[in-house]
């Protein structure tokens, strides 16, 4: 049964939607967590959708990136260093330099760590799930402080060092390397994807949090999962697509919400 509950409601029924995710969590035997571009915003990471995102600031970008890049990747680095790239890229890397993670990302990393939560699929590129503990993580969307091989899907992690020129090729087969980001156009990795589809078919508690579940493949995940029995749970200040399919949908930000969340689930 759908149970909206949004930030106008009453601090009682708050509590009570919490009880009742914490209830539904701990009743099942495999949750996994997917967050989107909400997770980011709440740690001042601007989206690309929506009243504030970039797209609607500076206009959509051109969608062949991925296409661009491997008929030139060299020529693709270059303009990178020049900053010839688009100025929605340019605010976006100045916010991801300067993000931490917040109470809801570390969060999901006790949820995770007590039991309560196997897995997290994020479409955020930011790593700051893995900045805040979390171990059994899919980047759908890559990492940005990676780099990986076209060919082989060899993947190098950059720590805090990010390259300003084209990488070596790769050292396991010699293959093309850009960043783990997935570019528009790209597909997602085939170890991703199936990596991904395996966690959902194990789980029997999706948590869908701040995320308006529009961008597809990552979208289609939790009608599988809903397919499939799952209960999804929804997290997100506002109402999305998925609501009407939400066993419980609690219209609130991360960040207010998961720390009450493991706080309900310790008790
Ligand atoms: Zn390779």
């Amino acid at each position: 049964m759908t149970n909206p509950v949004n930030l106008r409601s009453t601090p009682k029924a708050i509590r009570s939607t919490i009880k009742n995710i914490a209830e539904i969590v701990s009743n099942s035997n495999y949750v996994v967590g997917m967050t989107g571009a909400g997770m980011s915003v709440e740690s001042g990471i601007p989206p690309f959708r929506g009243a504030d995102g970039l797209w609607t600031k500076y206009g959509t970008p051109h969608m062949n990136g991925y296409s661009d890049f491997k008929q030139d990747p060299s020529g693709w680095w270059k303009r990178r260093i020049n900053e010839e790239i688009d100025s929605h890229i340019v605010e976006l890397r100045d916010a991801l330099n300067s993000a931490a993670p917040h109470a809801g990302h570390f969060a999901l990393a006790k949820l995770e760590k007590q039991g309560n939560m196997q897995s997290l699929i994020t479409q955020n590129i930011d790593a700051l799930d893995e900045k805040a503990g979390i171990t059994n993580l899919i980047e759908i969307h890559g990492n940005r402080t990676k780099l990986r091989c076209i060919d082989c899907g060899d993947r190098v992690s950059l720590g805090d060092f990010v390259p300003l020129y084209a990488p070596d090729a790769c050292k396991k087969c010699d293959g093309i390397v850009k960043f783990d980001t997935v570019m528009f156009g790209e597909p997602i990795p085939y170890d991703v994807m199936k990596a991904a589809r395996a966690e959902i078919d194990k789980a029997d508690c999706v948590l869908a949090i701040g995320t308006s579940a529009t961008v597809r493949p990552a979208s289609g995940l939790f009608w599988i999962a809903k397919a499939a029995g799952a209960n999804i749970i929804e997290i997100n200040p506002s109402k999305t697509k998925l609501t009407s399919i939400c066993a419980v949908s609690l219209h609130s930000t991360a960040g207010e919400t998961l720390p009450r969340l493991v706080e309900a689930l310790s008790n």
